[in-house]
C-alpha cells in the first residue's frame, strides 16, 4: 500500500476524502487513490 503524506505536486499536505479511499490535495486539486494505481477504478469515481 502506498500512502502518499504530501502532494507530489506542490508539497502540501493531502487530505483523506471521505470515501477512505482517495487522498486530495486542497491547493493544487491533485488526487490519487489509496493503494492503487488502477486507472480503470479511477475513471469511474471521477
Ligand atoms: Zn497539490
Amino acid at each position: 500500500m502506498e500512502h502518499l503524506k504530501t502532494c507530489p505536486k506542490c508539497n502540501a499536505k493531502l487530505k483523506l476524502s471521505a470515501d477512505g479511499e482517495t487522498q486530495y490535495c486542497v491547493i493544487c486539486k491533485y488526487w490519487t487513490k489509496l493503494g492503487t494505481a488502477r486507472l480503470d477504478s479511477i475513471m469511474i469515481y471521477a
